[in-house]
């Protein structure tokens, strides 16, 4: 039996990871944490049989605690609730599927715990890297990457001297409003940027892929995940999202990940790395598809790509300042309070005050958040 453990597993990929877990008989669940969906949760309790429950809304989990007493499941709460399960003894890996840069300090926990990361919180990364990887080589730990891209890449590379790739072709599908210009851009609304044309997945990563902010975090997520410097990762738009990403090598050749867009493929392969395994789902049918096109991202349009390479070149805390603004922004957006282009002035604005820290500390990147928001609060 594979022992795991997962963070988020109310949300999309959480559940399409149970799904997982459902069509293989060799895997155990031993914990499950969520931020506030008990409903949810209790289901997945009653089914997965966990030894531990985390909620982040103490109140949830405290009410959560007395609906499954019959059950064997023990509840926390909160941060520490959090923590406790990603260090639970006999799991072996940890899926960070929790979104936002909540997910640090219990990503770094299970690191140092000695878990393997099965890694979709991608800010984590993002903001942290440069604390996740060296701690992660320091106690062995494998971080397997579950981000679609990342694991094409991955993909990709198994059985490549990591060494011999020139670039990282990082494809993305240019989101709901690709070729629109900034005009059309300033115009739409929270219900158009909710419909991604190829993927259905959280709110906020669905937000961030019409921005392509996303596609600026997967870039600093691939730096980190691959060891590649910012100019050896290109971004292709790829707008029927079957070519999940793709790796050129010193001699020319380029390798390619294709299939149909379906994050159980990720997800199964990061937990049962480096064996292939079957899984139910519609196959790849060229004649079908037919045509497979590429095009250059707008990122003059699409600020949130320029904006995350700035942040990747300053470096040190720069990224954290991009993506707790991000974050931010979304949050707003998604209440319908500001308007989509003001997700990239609300990024822009909180970049141009802030002083990069070289390298900064577990408490210094979750000071830089607080202080972003407290300053966008003040300010919007
Ligand atoms: P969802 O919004 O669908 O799910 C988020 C999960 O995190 C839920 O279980 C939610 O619990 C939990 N959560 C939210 N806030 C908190 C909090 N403050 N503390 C603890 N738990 C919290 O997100 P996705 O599944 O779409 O994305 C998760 C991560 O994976 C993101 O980092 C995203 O970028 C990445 N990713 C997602 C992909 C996808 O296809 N969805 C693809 C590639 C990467 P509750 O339900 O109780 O609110
Ligand atoms: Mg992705």
């Amino acid at each position: 039996m594979k022992k795991i453990g997962i963070l988020g597993s109310t949300g999309s990929i959480g559940t399409q990871t149970l799904e997982v877990v459902r069509h293989n008989s060799d895997i155990q669940v031993l914990g499950l944490a969520a931020g506030s969906n008990i409903d949810l949760l209790e289901k997945q309790i009653r089914e997965f049989k966990p030894e531990l429950a985390a909620v982040m809304d103490e109140g949830k989990a405290r009410e959560l605690a007395v609906r499954i007493q019959d059950t064997g499941t023990r509840v926390t709460g909160g941060m520490d609730g959090m923590l406790e399960l990603a260090v639970l003894a006999d799991m072996e890996i940890l899926v960070t599927a929790v979104v936002g840069m909540i997910g640090i300090r219990p990503t770094m926990e299970a690191i140092r715990s000695g878990k393997d990361i099965a890694l979709a919180n991608k800010e984590t990364l993002v903001t942290a890297g440069h604390i996740i990887m060296p701690l992660a080589q320091e106690r062995g730990v494998s971080i397997l990457p579950v981000d679609s891209e990342h694991s094409a890449i991955f993909q990709c590379l198994h059985g490549e001297h990591p060494r011999t790739f020139k670039r990282l072709l990082l494809t993305a599908s240019g989101g709901p409003f690709r070729g629109y210009d900034k005009k059309r851009l300033a115009k739409v609304t929270l219900e158009d940027t909710l419909k991604h044309p190829n993927w259905v997945m959280g709110q906020k990563i669905t937000v961030d892929s019409a921005t392509l902010v996303n596609k600026g975090l997967e870039v600093m997520e691939a730096c980190w995940l691959f060891q590649a410097d910012l100019e050896q990762v290109q971004v292709v738009v790829q707008p029927q999202s079957v070519i999940h990403s793709m790796v050129e090598f010193e001699d020319g050749a380029v390798m390619a990940q294709l299939g149909t867009p379906d994050m159980r493929l990720p997800i199964q392969y990061a937990l049962y790395y480096p064996e292939r395994r079957f899984l139910p789902g519609d196959r790849l049918d060229l004649f079908t598809l037919g045509t497979l096109t590429f095009e250059r991202p707008d990122m003059d349009t699409f600020q949130g790509l320029a904006l995350a390479m700035g942040a990747a070149r300053a470096g040190g805390s720069m990224p954290t300042v991009f993506n707790a603004a991000n974050e931010w922004a979304v949050r707003r957006f998604l209440r319908g309070e500001i308007r989509f282009l003001d997700i990239y002035e609300v990024i822009r604005s909180s970049m141009e005050r802030h002083q990069v820290k070289k390298a900064p500390s577990l408490e210094e990147i979750l000071e830089i958040q607080a202080d972003t928001d407290q300053w966008l609060e003040s300010r919007w």
